[in-house]
């Protein structure tokens, strides 16, 4: 039974990584008939932050990949927040310490300070802990003293001296970790919380996850998981691993970050973000103009392929085609370039109703009621094609529903003469839009030639009279769109 969960920490905003990890798990699952887990991880209450997981459930929702099990809609493993499982971690580091997998540890935050700043690269392990203060040290009669005492303890793993860590990654293969190297992690904190490390082991076992899919960095804590998993007694059940590549900076130079995005004018996050407590507004790829499927489909191509060079997928063609084994082990560079590609791709191919519940707020917000929506669809047809983000429709398609407040003077009237004045206002008294852009070519150039002018240096003025610029698409196709009176209003105002 394939079940995979998704466990962000409720701590800001959703960077595209995140996003990444929730959609990777989702594709497995969907393709597997398995489940998709919503997993919150909120036991670092000092990172915590109000509304980031309401954000979060909205980023899925956006994305289109819902979970199947979650804090929201519940479950048979509820419930889905950590901070709500509290009582289920304490047992489990208990039990570590009895069987010598883990120890108490008295040391105050102060000791611990001070041991930094005389040694650097200070690390609580097997060099250290037998001078620190811990149940390593101390006989099982100072200990229940202290313990009895409710003296703040910690609880951490005591990692094994030179062993060898070994798993298979389904993305990076054989991967091996010298234990001298690790650290003795806490497990529970003097809170009674327990850390990350402990409630991530703990949970995917009670939730029987059969695969964790998640970002790189994390790689070097899955020794401590490996580890917990075998003292715990569970190694046969023990998920299988998938570190995802990193999301690099567009020259390759590093993981990418929020400051990035910053540096370089684009978004890094899902959604708008505001912090609760600052007020900053961190933009996201929804308000940038992204359509959910694009933002989904340059994700999915964020490290992974389907072994051709096909790059367009929708979600359900994602779910089809996907293959964790052609999830790469390098890094993947973002491009805001090519992340706009995608967008485009798809305002392209979108069908105009779909692209028209879309377009509708965007004209909204610069004030446009499309009340007539097989007209908004037919202008969203003809423009489409000129747009990048869903923004671009405001600018591309405003003077459909509007007449031009200003107008490129220079381009109208550059070299103007009474004889265009009159080749305009006679076009426009002859003016009847009908259906057919070719017809309506024709009858402009028969009229411009019998009056003596170039039809080339008239379709500019005609343009600009009708659009505000010198810009859109095809002249006659948006005369025949805007309508016969439309045309004339807009000639004859220009003309004045
Ligand atoms: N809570 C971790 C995070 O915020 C989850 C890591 C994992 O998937 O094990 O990313």
């Amino acid at each position: 039974k394939i079940r995979v969960r998704f466990a962000p920490s409720p701590t800001g905003g959703l960077h595209l990584g995140g996003v990444r990890t929730a959609l990777f798990n989702y594709l497995f699952a969907r393709k597997n008939n398995g489940t998709f887990i919503l997993r919150v991880e909120d036991t670092d209450q000092t990172r915590f932050v109000d509304g980031a997981e309401a954000y979060i459930n909205a980023c899925l929702s956006w994305c289109g990949i819902e979970p199947d099990e979650s804090p929201l809609r519940g479950g048979p493993h509820a419930p889905y927040r950590q901070s709500e499982r509290k009582v289920t971690y304490r047992a489990f580091a208990e039990q570590l310490v009895d069987e010598g997998f883990a120890y108490y540890a008295f040391d105050t935050p102060e000791e611990l300070d001070a041991r930094r700043k005389e040694t650097p690269n200070f690390q609580y392990g097997q060099a250290t802990r037998l001078s620190l203060r811990n149940s390593l040290v101390m006989t099982p009669h100072e200990v229940s003293q202290l313990l009895q005492e409710g003296v703040p303890h910690v609880i951490r793993i005591k990692v094994p001296e030179d062993e060898n860590v070994y798993f298979n990654d389904l993305i990076r293969g054989d991967v091996n970790f010298d234990t001298s190297i690790v650290d003795d992690k806490v497990l529970l904190k003097a809170d009674g919380m327990p850390t990350y490390h402990l409630a991530v082991v703990v949970d995917d076992k009670a939730m029987e996850i059969s695969h964790v899919f998640r970002g790189e960095e994390w790689l070097p804590s899955a020794p401590v998981h490996i580890l917990l998993w075998k003292y715990l007694g569970w190694e046969a059940s023990m998920p299988k691993w998938a570190h995802l590549p990193l999301i690099l900076k567009p020259d390759g130079n590093g993981k990418l970050s929020k400051r990035d995005g910053d540096r370089l004018g684009f978004p890094v996050y899902a959604m708008n973000w505001i912090d609760p407590k600052t007020g900053t507004l961190t933009e996201g790829f929804r308000e940038r103009g992204f359509l959910p499927d694009a933002f989904v489909n340059m994700l999915a191509l964020l490290g992974w392929n389907d072994g051709t060079d096909r790059e367009l997928f929708s979600l359900d063609e994602l779910v089809e085609a996907f293959d964790p084994e052609r999830i790469s082990k390098a890094g993947a560079k973002f491009d805001f370039e090519k992340a706009k590609w995608f967008n485009h791709e798809w305002i392209k191919n979108l069908d105009s109703a779909a692209l028209a519940t879309l377009v509708r707020p965007v004209l909204a917000d610069s004030g446009i009621m499309a009340e007539d929506e097989a007209y908004l669809q037919q202008v969203i047809d003809l423009v489409k094609e000129r747009c990048t983000l869903l923004a671009d429709f405001s600018s591309q398609a405003a003077y459909f529903f509007r007449q031009p407040a200003d107008y490129d003077l220079a381009a109208v009237k550059g070299k103007w003469s009474p004889e265009k004045s009159a080749f305009f206002e006679s076009f426009a008294a002859g003016f009847a839009a009908g259906n057919d852009a070719a017809a309506v070519e024709a009858g402009f150039k028969q009229l411009a030639e019998s009056s003596g002018f170039k039809p080339g240096e008239l379709m500019l003025p005609l343009r600009v009279m009708l659009v505000g610029g010198k810009f859109g698409p095809g002249v006659f196709d948006i005369a025949l769109l805007l309508g016969t009176e439309e045309v004339q209003k807009r000639i004859s105002k220009a003309l004045s």
